[in-house]
């Protein structure tokens, strides 16, 4: 076996040669001809000419071996649901899914929005769009119907699959009204609506162009739909994030190189060996739900297992009764679940016996050492923090123990994965940082297999976007600080940009400004990102209202809190709702007119705001230090 240096150095100096080698563990109908295609940069196309199709190599290639064997458990804490799948099983639902989609004229190429909770027919419709080579667009559930509207008319879709309502926390959130809105608000016309009747919202919506699932489903129960063969650098699926302009980005990959990445990063990163149980708590909405809840595991031969509910629900040890009940191997999660557990009794946790656990791997946001040592002392098992982007699709920072068995370190993620040739670069000269030197984390050309492609129908943001922020040189920008020590371990520091992260989730800025400016009583705003000790990030709005004498009245501030809280609610979702609002008369800006966020942003956290350019009037950053009552 390499070390990790003599594997990581190969897949940076002979790229071909390492993925060439990795691509054996997938299927190809057709080999590709090409490693990879470098004539344009930043683009860079994986396995080149190859055919291949994900939903094969997540659910037909086994049943040969392991038809029997339980793809998906599913458990939803909100309905009271259990149902487990074999690969036959999952094969079979995974071909009457395609089949309605074929029935409802959804073609190779065309899009499928699926705006969904967790269910087993989300996952069912994503691997169903993969198998008839339509692409797919996951929408959170959580996002409110203006969200929606803009991704439908981004992605145009032939067929948006909707359910009647999601549950969190026992609360029932009725799905089809948001559809119905998000239709409405957009300009493309979509054709239809497939609707998953989950008989929870008994007042759902009967639009005409409501097409049900269940009666088709009996339709083509015994339905077969071939694999449709698809070259490797056709796109998959779209997956919007947020950036720093309110216009959300269509993250673009494509087929082959992502079920390749995939499957090595089962092998070097998760260890995860076909028959192994693996429990991502996320949710399909996100990449991490795409990557880990569906495809990796999938085509490893694991068992995955979805759930739908909290980490709290009935109580705050059911993640453990499921790691003792289903036997779970691997689990995968964000730090602000376990700061979430950390507030619970520790009984809960020792009541089950957790002896299949092998690891527990935590990203999307930073792992904070207090919630790192807990966890670690609670559970006796590894933890493995690990670092990565919707763009970059798998981990591109971790400790890669298939690999091997390098120590953690706390506070770091790691060293980088195979592929990313990553560097860390002075903001200002976009030179090489030093060990020990603060930089913004980027990468080489060429992305390795499973990272974007581009911006859906964008290929021009793509470029505009990731390659030309770091002066002089032509990398791609992660947005993120971040410090490598002797080692090559990097410790992340945060974003360069405006987006924060709640809970694991990006946000934007801009998106809740917007939000906050559409209200008519708001003549400025400025949102930033404050420290919160359990979402690790919260968004503070600092609002400029046109009448500042309109909250003056008793009740007056209060209610207009609420208004503009709901305003966030109802334009983006609720994850997005500002943690606090504080009116001021004016916000701190330069000369220029540009807003000091990062000042603000310290204040909020109580530091110091370091040097500042030479603000209009002073008087602003009083006033921001008087609402935070410092
Ligand atoms: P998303 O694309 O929504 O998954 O968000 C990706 C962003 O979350 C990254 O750019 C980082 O800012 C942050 N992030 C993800 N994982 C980690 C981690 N392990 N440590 C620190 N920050 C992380």
């Amino acid at each position: 076996m390499p070390t990790y240096r003599e594997a990581y150095r190969r897949s940076i100096d002979e790229p071909e040669a390492f993925w060439a080698e990795q691509a054996r563990r997938i299927h190809w109908q057709t080999p590709f001809e090409r490693v990879l295609d470098r004539s344009k940069p930043p683009f860079a196309r994986w396995f080149v000419g190859g055919k291949t199709n994900l939903c094969h190599n997540a659910v037909d290639r086994h049943l040969a071996s392991r038809a029997q064997q339980d793809a998906l458990v599913y458990v939803s804490t909100e309905t009271g649901i259990e149902r487990r799948y074999t690969y036959a099983e999952l094969h079979a639902e995974v071909n009457r899914m395609a089949a309605v989609m074929r029935s409802l004229h959804v073609k190779k190429g065309d899009r499928v929005l699926i705006y969904l909770p967790m269910i087993p027919e989300a996952l069912f419709a994503m691997l169903a769009c993969a198998r008839i080579g339509a692409i797919h667009s996951v929408v959170f559930g959580g996002f409110a119907a203006p969200n929606l509207a803009a991704r439908i008319d981004d992605a145009e879709p032939a067929l948006i699959v909707t359910a009647d309502a999601g549950a969190r926390a026992g609360k029932v959130i009725d799905y089809t009204p948001l559809v119905d809105e998000a239709l409405s608000r957009a300009e493309y016309k979509v054709p239809q609506v497939l609707l998953i009747d989950r008989q929870l919202a008994p007042e759902r919506l009967q639009a005409s162009y409501l097409v049900a699932y269940e009666p088709l489903r009996e339709q083509f129960f015994d339905a077969h739909v071939p694999c449709e063969w698809l070259e490797s650098n056709e796109p998959s699926y779209v997956l919007y994030t947020s950036g720093t302009t309110g216009r959300p980005k269509g993250v673009q990959r494509d087929v082959g190189g992502y079920a390749v990445a995939l499957a090595a990063s089962m092998e070097h990163i998760f260890q995860g060996a076909p028959g192994d149980t693996m429990f991502t708590a996320s949710d399909i909405g996100w990449v991490v739900g795409h990557s880990y809840i569906i495809y990796a595991p999938l085509i490893a031969g694991l068992t995955t297992v979805m759930y739908e509910g909290t980490p709290i629900r009935p109580d705050g040890g059911i993640w453990w009764r499921l790691v003792q009940q289903y036997k779970i191997n691997l689990m995968f999660t964000a730090p602000t679940a376990i700061r979430v557990l950390k507030k619970q009794d520790p009984a809960l946790m020792e009541k089950y016996d957790l002896s299949s656990l092998r690891t527990l791997f935590l990203a999307g946001e930073p792992l904070d050492e207090p919630t790192a040592h807990w966890i670690q002392s609670a559970l006796k098992k590894p933890v493995i923090d690990n670092y990565w982007q919707t763009e970059t699709g798998w981990p591109m920072i971790a400790i890669p123990r298939g690999i091997e068995e390098l120590p953690s370190k706390l506070g770091s993620p790691g060293v980088p994965s195979m592929g990313f040739n990553l560097t860390l670069r002075n903001e200002a000269t976009g030179d090489a940082c030093a060990p020990g030197e603060k930089g913004v984390v980027t990468l080489a050309y060429p992305l390795p297999p499973g990272c974007m492609q581009t911006v859906w129908r964008d290929d021009q943001r793509f470029v505009d976007t990731y390659w030309k922020s770091v002066p002089n040189q032509m990398v791609y920008s992660t947005f993120d600080w971040g410090v490598q020590d002797e080692d090559g371990y990097v410790s992340i520091l945060g974003r360069t940009d405006d987006v924060i992260n709640v809970a694991g989730h990006r946000l934007g800025t801009r998106e809740i400004e917007e939000a906050l400016s559409a209200h008519p009583a708001v003549a400025e705003v400025a949102v930033v990102g404050i420290a919160d000790s359990v979402k690790g990030q919260a968004a503070a709005a600092f609002v400029v209202l046109r009448d500042a004498d309109r909250i003056n009245a008793p009740g007056a501030r209060e209610g207009m809190e609420a208004e503009l809280c709901h305003a966030v609610d109802s334009q983006l979702g609720a994850i997005a709702r500002p943690a606090r609002v504080h009116f001021v008369t004016m916000l701190p800006k330069t000369r220029s007119g540009k807003l000091l966020r990062r000042a603000i942003a310290a204040l909020a956290e109580g530091r110091d705001p370091g040097e500042l350019p030479t603000i209009e009037d002073p008087g602003a950053l009083m006033q921001v230090r008087e609402a935070l009552g410092n």
